[in-house]
């Protein structure tokens, strides 16, 4: 596909992917855009559709799945997601770095595509850490925060597979985890930034 390489952040609930992608598309606007993901979970407050995500019905995901629509799509804790194709091209077509939130069976799935993106890793400092960061985020009922919790664990094994991905951040002091990440984008930045400025 034309364009800069796209990244994956990829990593547990409640790691910091949300916190850390925002802060990329604040500092570097025009350089960065976000794949809005579709789900079939309900928006949290704050969350806003269209931007966060694409909220639908699971009959309409289904929809969508069937007409080929998505790139990707899998069952994270009950819920539908999915990455459409229609959400990387938009950023693709702005000429953007295209950033994917998703679980790690998108990240299987993604393998298996021609995207060639940049896969990196968001770990908790340890899961005691990160399920008080998720209970602290009041988002997610006991089971939902259960079934996250679990799927880190077997998450955080697998991202150890050599290979799989470019990177993996250990997210304990914000200020340093977003600076390793933008060291690790730095040369995709810069190409985008010379692109812009010629
Ligand atoms: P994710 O998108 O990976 O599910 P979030 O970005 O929503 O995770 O982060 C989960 C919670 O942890 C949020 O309430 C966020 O403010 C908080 N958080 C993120 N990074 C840190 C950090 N380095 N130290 C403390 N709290 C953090
Ligand atoms: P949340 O409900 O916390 O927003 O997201 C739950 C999990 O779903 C996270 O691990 C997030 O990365 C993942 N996710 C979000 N969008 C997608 C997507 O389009 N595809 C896949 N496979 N996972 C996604």
């Amino acid at each position: 596909m034309a364009g800069p390489r796209p990244v994956v952040l990829s990593g547990p609930s409640g790691a910091g992917k949300s916190t850390l992608l925002k802060r990329l598309l604040r500092d570097y606007e025009g350089v960065f855009g976000f794949s809005v993901s579709h789900t079939t979970r309900s928006p949290r407050p704050g969350e806003i559709n269209g931007k966060d995500y694409h909220f639908v019905s699971r009959e309409e995901m289904q929809r969508g799945i069937d007409k080929g629509d998505f790139i990707e799509h899998a069952v994270f804790s009950g819920n539908m997601y999915g990455t459409s194709k229609a959400a990387v091209q938009a950023v693709q077509a702005q000429n953007q770095i295209c950033i994917l939130d998703i679980d790690m069976q998108g990240v299987k799935n993604i393998k298996k595509t021609e995207l060639n993106p940049i896969y990196l890793s968001i770990h908790p400092p340890s899961v005691q850490i990160l399920e008080k960061r998720l209970r602290d985020r009041n988002t997610e009922s006991e089971d939902s925060l259960q079934k996250r919790l679990q799927a880190a664990i077997d998450d955080i094994e697998i991202s150890k597979e050599p290979g799989l991905f470019h990177k993996i951040i250990i997210n304990d002091d914000l200020e340093l985890a977003y600076s390793e990440l933008k060291g690790a984008l730095k040369e995709e930045i810069a190409l985008v930034e010379a692109s812009k400025d010629s």
